[in-house]
């Protein structure tokens, strides 16, 4: 079954883009996957269980699932049925896969080639100095990390990764075995995609989560979608959308590329959605240029206030805006001075369009703004997502039924890890309860995220990398620089599922521990376990494997975090590693006293659907430090490419889940057999002088005067906004250095990379 050969980027074909999503395609896409990746029956039960209340929650988005008694029997999207396929894949990789290959070998593999190689099944390590990696016993590989732990001169020299898709009681156990041995070094994924959103909410609103839930969603005059392709990240956000527009609800659509998500929705559960016409989901469709959202929120707030000028009384929530807010009056003034015409220029929209969409915001009681990487990864995502704050309290759209914030989360539990403390500055009070209930001091100290975890590798402040879960390589910026920092390193390990580039760009000496995946039952001494995932809406509950295990040598997160922290803290504090393995209800004991809002935890979430975590917005409690909601004020620097230059932004393709490519097509956008294009307004290839195929480098040009390369990619006319482009991450990262960086995030400006395409017949000879 091991038969996946390279794919062949030759076979690049092209058509137009679709204008519409899901529907009957996506049902046959999602079984052909399935299939090709294990039997019917492995396919039918992961399907049966997927997103169930007895089953298990889907690994792909954060999207959540309606209560028990509104819930389908198939609640899953296109690219949920690829993730279960894909995790429940009967392909293996075995020690005899690794004598076969050497690690040299399979770091010049593609990404996709290396994912559909299947299940990894037992530890193994690469030893010093050697080519291949070779098997190796539980106890003595993690004998082997914890005694490369325990030598480090200091804690601070150990990086412990996570992304996404670990649960909320292991990630619960890594920090406090990560706190307990000394160190805040806690990089996540989410510090390069969210932290924007966090920062801004935390700054303006007291916490950095979204506040509405699904219900908010159905009931609300008008949702806006910015900087966001719901359609391939989170799909069954199509389905709350279409509800929304059932009840009468409006949709703004705002993003750089026309996606056929944001257009219509044909619901593949729904006869009027095989065969009919579908939903339009945007009643208005802004393009903007790619960064240009701050000032499109800068002028409606304009327009509001000129609004409430005209007509006082009657626009904004002046009572809202009294009693629960403060720094208005600066705001107000800073906006009165907001100019038309750099607001035009840096959105590329017409006033007219701006125009039409304030009247449908004074013609809404309720407004929900929702966002994803096209606000976050910018310079100024910081700011923008302040700017978006700054509307919604205009009209005292926070902390009342059908209104808020909604930043959606990409991947399935990354919301709950920052929640069970994965963060380099979890706050003191947190860090003082942990302290307390486990009997030792966490260090105060703040650790380092992603962005400055590479730099760490790089001088060699850091010489240690453990990755649970995810695929750090790929995942981060500047990607030359990223493969230097982990190869720096004394000691690499990853605890994951399958095989990913992380494993194959290793420090001195690499570990890969094999474990349990979302499907797979999780028996331990005290019986079958389950754990628990929180969605984007604050939703808490639990999530139970269905299917044996892909080896009898894998080991649950939980297991490994637990027995390692032994090995390594041994005499330390006195924390009950080996009960906390055997019954995960004791982990969720400890939560309930350390964790806010998860009081009874072992009884709330075993209510079929769980529970839902207070948010204190919604009770118009802010914790700031005012105790109000906090109005700011945001200038807005219009990213500028030179003549011939364009705005690069990367994106996933619809095949793609976070790093990993499933297939080489993009079905929404018309591509098919291959990854390495760049998508090029028309008019702008003209004017540049290159022809629709043509092949070019992808160049980017920073202030500081340096230039980077990705090469050979090919040209796709295709309706973007003029002077700018799309390409494909992780291909692209090795675009964005590493300094480039959002304002107070550190999140990498994935979104606004000013690059000028070359062809590649003029590249100079190596
Ligand atoms: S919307 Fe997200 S969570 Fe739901 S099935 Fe699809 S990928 Fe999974």
């Amino acid at each position: 079954m091991r038969d996946v050969g390279e794919p062949d980027e030759s076979e690049l074909s092209v058509t137009a883009p679709k204008t519409w999503a899901t529907g009957a395609p996506a049902v046959v896409h999602a079984l052909q996957y399935a299939l090709g990746q294990t039997s019917p029956k492995r396919t039918a039960l992961t399907l049966l269980n997927i997103n169930q209340t007895k089953g298990f929650d889907c690994p792909g988005c954060a999207w959540p699932e309606p209560g028990p008694g509104h819930r389908h029997r198939n609640e899953y999207c296109e690219n949920g049925a690829k993730h279960i396929g894909d995790e429940a894949t009967s392909r293996r990789v075995t020690a005899d896969f690794f004598r076969q290959y050497s690690v040299d070998e399979l770091s010049r593999k593609s990404d996709y080639w290396l994912n559909q190689q299947g299940r990894l099944t037992e530890p193994m390590v690469l030893r010093e100095g050697a080519t291949h990696y070779e098997p190796i016993g539980w106890d003595e590989a993690l004998d082997l990390l914890a005694g490369e732990l325990r030598a480090l001169d200091h804690p601070d020299e150990a990086l412990f990764y996570t992304s996404g898709r670990l649960a909320n009681e292991p990630a619960f156990l890594l920090q406090l075995f990560v706190r307990a041995f000394g160190t805040n070094n806690l990089p996540d994924c989410s510090n390069m995609c969210h932290e924007s959103s966090g920062s801004a909410l935390n700054e303006t609103l007291g916490i950095g989560k979204g506040s509405v839930s699904l219900d908010d969603l159905y009931d609300c005059d008008l949702v806006f979608v910015v900087g966001q392709n719901p359609g391939t990240n989170h799909p069954r956000m199509l389905s709350a959308l279409e509800e929304t527009k059932r009840r009468g609800g409006h949709v703004v659509a705002v993003n750089p590329l026309p996606e056929a998500g944001l257009l219509r929705f044909k619901h593949p559960q729904k006869a009027r959605g095989i065969i009919g016409r579908g939903t339009d989901i945007a009643d208005q469709f802004l393009q903007i240029r790619p960064g240009g959202d701050l000032a499109l929120f800068q002028a409606l707030n304009l327009l509001l206030l000129e609004a409430e000028d005209k007509e006082p009384g009657t626009v904004l929530d002046r009572d809202f805006i009294e009693a629960h807010s403060t720094g208005y009056d600066a705001f107000a003034e800073h906006i009165r001075a907001t100019s038309w015409d750099a607001v035009l220029e840096a959105t590329g929209l017409s006033r007219d369009e701006i125009e039409r969409v304030h009247e449908r915001v004074l013609a809404s009681r309720s407004v929900i703004v929702c966002w994803a990487m096209g606000l976050t990864q910018h310079k100024h995502g910081v700011p923008t997502i302040r700017e978006v704050v700054n509307f919604l309290l205009l009209r005292g759209n926070i902390g009342r039924p059908g209104a808020g914030v909604c930043p959606v989360r990409g991947h399935s539990n990354v919301q709950g890890d920052r929640t069970m403390g994965i963060w380099e500055r979890m706050p003191q009070p947190f860090l003082d309860r942990l302290g307390r209930e486990f009997g030792f001091t966490a260090p105060a100290r703040h650790g380092l995220d992603s962005v400055d975890s590479v730099r760490a590798m790089l001088d060699g402040r850091a010489k240690l990398f453990v990755g649970v879960a995810g695929n750090f390589v790929r995942a981060s910026p500047d990607s030359d620089a990223t493969e230097r920092a982990l190869r720096n390193c004394r000691l690499t390990a990853h605890i994951s599922t399958k095989l990913n580039r992380s494993h194959a760009v290793c420090g001195g000496t690499a570990l890969i521990l094999p474990t349990l995946g979302r499907s797979d039952r999780d028996v331990q001494a005290g019986g079958e376990q389950f754990m628990t995932v929180e969605d984007s809406m604050s939703e808490v509950h639990a999530t139970r494997g269905r299917l044996a295990p892909a080896s009898a040598h894998l080991l649950s997160e939980v297991s490994i975090i637990s027995r390692l922290a032994r090995k390594v803290l041994g005499s330390g504090p006195d924390i009950p590693w080996a009960d906390f393995e055997a019954d995960y209800d004791l982990v969720r004991d400890r939560i309930s006293r350390v964790v806010e809002g998860f009081a009874d935890f072992n009884e709330r979430v075993r209510r079929p659907g769980g529970f839902r975590l207070p948010n204190p917005v919604n009770e118009r409690v802010f914790r700031t430090p005012a105790g109000k909601a906090v109005f700011t004020v945001n200038d807005f620097t219009m990213l500028q490419a030179p003549p011939g230059h364009l705005v690069l932004q990367t994106l996933r393709s619809h095949d793609q889940w976070n790093t990993i490519p499933y297939a080489m097509d993009d079905r929404y956008r018309g591509i098919k057999g291959g990854r390495r294009v760049v998508l090029v307004n028309g008019t702008d290839l003209a004017e540049l002088g290159l022809d629709d195929g043509s092949l070019v480098d992808l160049v980017s040009v920073w202030t500081d005067g340096s230039e980077r390369r990705a090469d050979a990619f090919r040209v796709v006319a295709y309706p973007t906004p003029r002077g700018s482009a799309a390409a494909y991450y992780p291909e692209t990262n090795v675009l964005v250095p590493l300094d480039s960086v959002a304002d107070i995030s550190n999140t990498p400006t994935s979104k606004s990379v000013i690059i000028r395409l070359e062809r590649a017949a003029d590249r100079a000879p190596v």
